[in-house]
């Protein structure tokens, strides 16, 4: 994973929207704030990162006293168009493809339907993320006519609509073109051709399937939608959206935000939203089972199964929307917590740097936390998490055997602790590369006798001294060290043996600090069996 970029700004990116944004509209006192996503398939950790750009802007207008609404549409009323890959009872969706989402069945057998499948699972990953839109569904939108007027309004204005258009195309759109798409009536799929308009609600199409002509009053039946780049506009102008972002593909030259911007000024007369665009997230060290069912691309819950709600916030607080990224999944999710506990410590002072660093570094915080801390006095617990993970692997996994090495306070540390501790042990069972893990060794299996016994029995003496787990990890490191030397070993060759000793293998986690994690008088036992 990238690190933070180094030049520190002086404002977080999203504290800048919220000032433009203000600038703008000085006199408006609720933001509009829409996201948008078609589920059409598995909702991935890009998707999300458009739902946590808007988050971001609208905690930061909120911060300037604002109202928003903070909208998040899902586009359920859009055609199948593709089935994907590694969905069950295949033969049935492609039966249905060319209808809307919302009414493909769910080949889990869990919802109402293929789109309330993977609505219903991201709408619970967002929950626990301190996110909470308000959901629109655009098939109920749609079928409830509630766009009636800006289908007619579209309709009405089409010359327009294709005049812009081709202007960012480089074949001009046919002349039998419609800026509506319509769902036959009979078959439910959208392999219609739209025949006429007539003023005010009425369409006729007829449908390459069922080979009929047929006609759809919509203001008063459900069927018609408008294509996505006149849809995109006409629901900024019938939300009033102040902000909006866009992934790459929507962001180009020509692109829909361009069309759209341009659309809804000559159509609809109002301004289009501020624009954010944000890049891709990818995932690394996934291990085989993931990154081939996902090509590299994971859902929230797979990232929060790894990461606590906040870290993940960070990971995107911490990143301008428009550079792209990876999550990892390897060793560098060690990193990924210390840099987060970084942060954390800047914002509650515990960590020294330049003013603007530390400001920074503090905005960013409190954007990254589920709830934004009311109070700076005290810092809740840091539970490290390389020291974490080699503790829970010294006693098996066991959360509880765990806790006992930590003095731990307050419910909210208590919390902060089981959170963590859970996610850390699901890393080094799934995740952690082969050399991190390590079993303590079992007493009851023959030891490997080691080669340097009187620098083995040195350390065994230095773990008996009272007092010794009380003892700096340093300064018990200089303890062996002056041990190896008066032996007239190197920890190349001496550290080995120890090693296996303790865990069966040549290497582990510091010395030093190990054998005060694992105590001293298990320390001993392990030794002594190796004499
Ligand atoms: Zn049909």
């Amino acid at each position: 994973m990238k690190p933070v970029a180094e030049e520190i700004p002086n404002h977080h990116w999203a504290d800048n929207a919220a000032d433009e944004l203000i600038q703008k509209k000085p006199d408006q006192d609720t933001f509009v704030c829409a996201s948008g996503i078609s589920p059409s398939g598995m909702v991935h950790i890009g998707n999300f990162r458009e739902v946590i750009t808007v988050d971001f802007v609208v905690r930061a207008l909120k911060s300037r006293g604002k109202k928003t609404r903070f909208l998040y549409s899902w586009d359920d009323y859009d055609a199948f168009r593709k089935v994907p890959a590694n969905l069950p009872n295949k033969e049935l969706l492609e039966k249905n493809l060319r209808r809307p989402i919302s009414d493909v069945p769910d080949v889990f057998g869990k919802e109402v339907s293929y789109a309330a499948y993977f609505e219903k699972q991201f709408e619970s990953e967002l929950a626990p993320m301190g996110i909470q839109p308000g959901y629109l569904y655009q098939n109920q939108a749609y079928k409830a006519c509630r766009y009636a007027e800006g289908i007619r309004t579209a309709l009405e204005n089409q010359p327009k609509i294709v005049e812009i258009l081709n202007a960012a195309r480089t074949e001009p759109l046919p002349a039998d073109w419609s800026c509506v798409s319509v769902f036959c009536s009979t078959c439910g799929k959208d392999a219609t051709t739209v025949q006429a308009y007539k003023s005010p609600y009425t369409i006729e199409y007829s449908c390459k399937i069922c080979k009929k002509q047929d006609s759809i009053q919509f203001d008063k039946q459900a069927g018609a939608k408008l294509l996505w780049r006149v849809d995109w506009p006409m629901r900024w102008a019938f939300e009033g959206v102040d902000f909006e972002p866009g992934g790459k593909d929507h962001s180009s030259m020509g692109g829909s935000y361009e069309t759209g911007a341009k659309i809804v000024r000559a159509v609809w007369k109002k301004e289009p939203p501020f624009y954010v665009q944000y890049d891709f997230v990818l995932a690394k060290g996934l291990g085989a089972k993931l990154s081939s069912s996902s090509g590299n691309l994971i859902t929230l819950g797979e990232a929060q199964s790894i990461y606590e709600p906040a870290v993940i916030r960070w990971i995107f607080a911490s990143r301008k929307p428009n550079l792209d990224f990876t999550i990892a999944f390897d060793l560098d999710v060690i990193r990924t917590y210390d840099d987060f506990d970084r942060c954390e410590r800047y914002a509650y002072a515990q960590e020294p740097g330049e003013p603007r660093k530390v400001s920074y570094e503090k905005r960013i915080y409190e954007l990254a936390c589920v709830e934004a801390p009311t109070s700076w006095t005290q810092m809740p617990q840091q539970f490290g998490f390389r020291h974490l993970c080699n503790q829970l692997q010294i006693n098996e996994g066991s959360i509880e055997k765990t806790r006992v090495h930590y003095a731990i306070h307050t419910a909210v540390d208590e919390a902060r602790f089981q959170q963590r501790a859970v996610r850390a042990w699901k890393w080094i069972t799934e995740f952690a590369p082969e050399e991190f893990r390590f079993q303590v060794r079992n007493l009851n299996q023959p030891a490997p006798k080691t080669a340097h016994p009187a620098a083995l029995r040195g350390v065994i003496d230095l773990l008996k001294q009272p007092g010794i787990s009380k003892v700096a990890e340093d300064v018990l490191a200089n303890s062996i060290y002056e041990i190896m030397k008066s032996n007239g070993l190197d920890a190349k060759r001496f550290f080995p043996e120890v090693y296996r000793a303790l865990i069966g293998k040549p290497n582990g986690p510091k010395l030093a600090s190990f054998l005060l994690a694992i105590g001293p008088e298990r320390s001993i036992q392990l030794l002594e069996s190796a004499l």
